[in-house]
């Protein structure tokens, strides 16, 4: 372990301002000191680490302000049928899976997947229990949506679930029995079910196994979005109790949202934040997200939010009461309306501003909804690599909310309006490098959206940092905050139009300490 480090050789981008640098030294796990030319070379003694930059850009450690750490680490072990283009293709992905992996398949151990997405598929549909036992039927099985937002489960999976019939989100088929895809709180009971099958100690030693790739990807600090997505669920406390105790003891910084909206139990744990993905409506993929147009592609469905406006209003009210920060996850402009709305309820009796109340996602949001938030300084969590996988002309966005999708994520007006935004990767919705979120919000596909390359990496320091509250020690390279600094693979000035999505991390440091690469 060194107690010091320089880097020097560097194109120091410190986000603090405009303030730039040829060489940072890292002393005691603090920034101690930046500049130019060659004064570094009086703070170099032999106990001095000395890192050669080679002309590379340096920025303050990467902060993921949207991220599921204990699913991110189990979901990693899913067979990805990504690539899958029909349900027999999906059958077979499965069952060479299968067969590679040796694995005892059992109602303790079903076949799990993910990656679904209907517009992908020959079918243009879910699959429903009766095509999954065409492949397996022996054994449970259990895929995912790419947004995790809907499941489908082959007949062998509901009989060992049992999860009740009468929980919102069965979806019935004509026989009047569940037909296999299940959404909503049943999906939440679903993947209650699932996650209870791993033991804690498991959990742990996959987040363990995680962990080296989330800081070798140059993210120093996550955000993470931890439990159960709705109010209605048990064992609701377990993931974020979870990341609670093994916080410490792993080498990322870990903020936890604890997914609960219970204010007594996130204050006896002493965290001044509370919520996440916590879910006002659903996604565009699942049609779930509540817009005020309906779907291009299904008139006739009206989804609904997933909490009633009271229950949302008051809860605004209890942790404007209680000091707490509040974020709720809302992705369709009706919901955001009902986060920005409980919000304003409260301005006139709580500083609401100082709170900084967020919303996860918020991808379809008006220019007048955004005008308000911004003057509730609200901060909006955005995930710009979602614009890459479904936005844009042709894109799954245009099939579902046609023209509309013209409107969603827009960047460069929400930051023009003063909102203040973080960028996420939803992990494993999008990939763990921010230089896909980073390119995507420079790229959006309606370029009216994008914004510029100072604004996209500030989304992910030192704006991602105030969206936790943790401007004062993160987010720059400035004296004194804590010495979490990426060395990238390229000059960024080099770095132009696709090549931008190739960078990467070529060393990360936390807290003054080498975590990744390194030469
Ligand atoms: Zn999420």
């Amino acid at each position: 372990m060194e107690s010091s480090l320089i880097i020097k050789n560097a194109d120091v981008i410190t986000m603090d301002g405009d303030k730039k640098a040829d060489w940072i030294c890292i002393k005691e796990g603090k920034i101690f000191a930046l500049g130019r030319g060659s004064e570094y070379e009086s703070l170099a003694d032999d106990t001095v680490g000395i890192i050669d930059a080679y002309g590379h850009s340096v920025l303050p450690g990467f902060i993921d302000n949207h991220f599921h750490l204990v699913k991110g680490a189990i979901f990693q072990g899913f067979i990805s049928l990504e690539e899958a283009s029909s349900f027999d293709e999906i059958g077979e992905i499965v069952m060479e899976a299968r067969q590679k992996s040796g694995e005892n398949y059992s109602p303790e151990n079903p076949i799990l997947a993910y990656g679904i997405e209907p517009e992908k598929l020959k079918e243009g549909r879910y699959p429903k229990r009766e095509d999954l036992d065409r492949y397996v039927s022996d054994v449970p099985m259990v895929l995912y949506t790419k947004d995790y937002h809907v499941m489908m489960l082959n007949t062998c999976a509901i009989l060992s679930f049992q999860i009740p019939y009468m929980l919102p989100g069965v979806i019935m088929d004509k026989k009047g029995i569940p037909g296999g895809v299940f959404v909503k709180q049943a999906a939440a009971r679903l993947e209650e079910h699932i996650l209870q099958k791993y033991h804690q100690k498991s959990i742990v030693k996959k987040i363990g196994d995680f962990v080296p790739e989330i800081l070798g990807n140059g993210v120093t600090t996550i955000a993470a979005m931890e439990g159960n997505n709705y109010i209605t669920s048990f064992e609701k406390e377990r993931e974020s109790e979870l990341v609670l105790k093994i916080a410490d003891n792993i080498p990322l910084s870990v903020e936890l949202f604890y997914q609960t909206t219970d204010t007594e139990i996130v204050k006896r744990r002493g965290l001044n934040r509370i919520g996440g993905a916590l879910y006002l409506d659903g996604t565009f993929g699942s049609w779930s997200a509540v817009n005020s147009f309906p779907y291009a592609d299904k008139k006739d469905i009206k989804p609904k939010l997933f909490m009633e406006r009271d229950y949302i209003d008051a809860l605004a009210e209890r942790c404007c009461r209680e000091g707490l920060q509040l974020s709720f996850d809302a992705i369709g402009d009706v919901a955001v309306e009902a986060a920005i709305s409980a919000f304003e309820k409260q301005k006139d009796f709580y500083d609401v501003k100082a709170l900084r109340p967020r919303i996860e996602h918020c991808e379809m949001i008006s220019r007048q909804q955004m005008e308000r938030a911004a003057k509730l300084g609200m901060v909006i969590s955005v995930q710009p690599a979602y614009e890459g996988r479904w936005g844009g002309a042709g894109g799954m966005y245009e099939e579902r909310l046609g023209e509309n999708y013209k409107k969603t994520n827009p960047l460069r007006e929400m930051k023009d309006c003063g909102l203040v935004l973080c960028g996420g990767s939803d992990y494993n919705i999008s990939s763990l490098n921010p230089f896909e979120g980073i390119y995507y919000s420079m790229n959006h596909p309606v370029k009216e959206h994008s914004l510029n390359l100072k604004e996209a990496l500030a989304m992910y320091t030192i704006d991602g940092a105030y969206a936790l509250g943790l401007e004062k020690s993160r987010g720059s390279l400035t004296i004194g905050k804590n010495g979490d600094v990426v060395v990238l693979s390229h000059n960024l000035k080099d770095v132009t139009g696709e090549k931008l999505k190739e960078v990467h991390a070529e060393i990360t440091i936390r807290d003054g300490e080498i975590m990744a690469g390194g030469r």
